[in-house]
């Protein structure tokens, strides 16, 4: 895919492009004070506010539609904003058109079924307005790039994604994961293809907002989309993650831009994303050793069956040559290799005497 993306936006600018407005449109005063107030940030480019909102559980608040559109042109006309606001079937389209929204965006919950999605793209054909695409809320990476697919094959060539993090059922600090390294894949692959995150919606929480943007940026997005309302407790929807214009203002402020010039190697080369990159890899190294334990246990089991006594030197031996074999031929100091597998073994010793013995056994004199 060849992106000609947002490049009437400043996206790719080095600058970050910063999305902002409240989770949804609650009211013409609602609006246009939130925007009169953003519009003294010359970096806020696009004013965001949902008027369509997807809720988890029926009869809560679902967004004033047409009549939020309505507002959002004459906030236009007068504070002359652009706008952007999520579309989930055709006939959104039709109305966010009608009423002059320049970038619309596409929900986490949409993007999980490639049926809207299509059809979405499918009522945009012939129209090339930027259409900006978040990840779908499962941590798919094909899914989210098949959305963008859909567009840029229906003539949007302006498309640009949105890292709002993945839902998942264990408990954890954020309303929505991070996993960053989705987000690096992405860019990774496209390199052209602009990356925002929206730490509001990753965070969940507003005190979380200072470091996921940090974070963000030493990560080289290309921009953040940050919910801002007058009254963020008293808000419709999201009213925990949205701050006041006040503490937008703060926000930025505290925000360290690393200097990205022309000259920068790629964005891929930047230090935290390496970093990102090895955390990963430690994890599946991490992974691979408890796999291995499991096979060990088993092993264990057997031994304890018949009767075999844990420790098998001429194993131990080709084992150690095997290691030797494999770290010359992946260029790992042979020392080294080994160091780390005398503790692997040792540890897969432990686990099999726990089968053999039961858990509490002291084993490591037992090689
Ligand atoms: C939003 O931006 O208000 C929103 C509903 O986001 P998401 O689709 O990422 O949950
Ligand atoms: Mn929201």
């Amino acid at each position: 895919m060849n992106f000609d993306l947002f490049s009437n936006w400043e996206i790719n600018s080095g600058y970050p492009f910063l999305i902002s407005g409240p989770c949804a449109a609650e009211s013409p005063e609602q609006i246009f004070y939130v925007a009169r107030e953003l519009k003294k940030f010359s970096s806020v480019h696009l004013f965001r506010a949902g008027v369509w909102k997807p809720r988890t559980r029926p009869n809560s608040f679902e967004g004033f539609g047409e009549d939020a559109l309505k507002w959002l042109k004459e906030m236009k006309a007068e504070v002359g904003f652009p706008l952007t606001v999520e579309v989930a079937y055709p006939h959104h389209v039709d109305l966010a058109l009608k009423y002059g929204i320049d970038v619309l965006w596409i929900g986490a919950r949409t993007m999980v079924s490639p049926f809207a999605v299509q059809s979405i793209a499918d009522s945009l054909r012939g129209i090339n307005i930027p259409v900006i695409v978040k990840n779908p809320v499962n941590p798919d990476l094909d899914l989210w790039i098949g959305g963008i697919e859909r567009f840029y094959n229906n003539g949007i060539t302006r498309v640009a994604t949105i890292h709002r993090g993945f839902s998942s059922y264990d408990k954890s600090k954020y309303r929505n994961k991070p996993l960053w390294e989705i987000p690096i894949e992405l860019k990774r692959r496209y390199p052209g293809l602009p990356v925002l995150c929206d730490p509001s919606h990753i965070g969940g929480k507003r005190e979380l907002l200072l470091s996921l943007s940090q974070k963000a940026l030493d990560l080289n997005f290309d921009g953040l989309m940050i919910e801002v309302h007058p009254n963020p407790d008293a808000a419709l929807s999201d009213a925990q993650q949205q701050i006041t214009p006040a503490q937008f203002g703060e926000l930025l402020a505290k925000l360290v831009y690393r200097k990205r010039t022309v000259n920068d190697e790629p964005a891929y080369s930047s230090l935290e994303e390496l970093r990102t990159i090895i955390d990963k890899l430690d994890e599946h190294i991490l992974e691979t050793i408890a796999e291995r334990m499991t096979y060990a246990e088993k092993i264990g089991l057997f031994k304890k069956e018949n009767e075999i006594a844990i420790y098998q030197p001429e194993r131990w031996n080709d084992i150690v040559n095997r290691v030797k074999f494999l770290a010359s031929e992946k260029n790992i100091s042979e020392d080294i290799a080994l160091k780390i597998f005398d503790y692997i073994h040792k540890e897969s010793i432990r686990k099999q005497s726990n089968v053999m013995y039961g858990k509490n056994e002291e084993t490591t004199n037992l090689k």
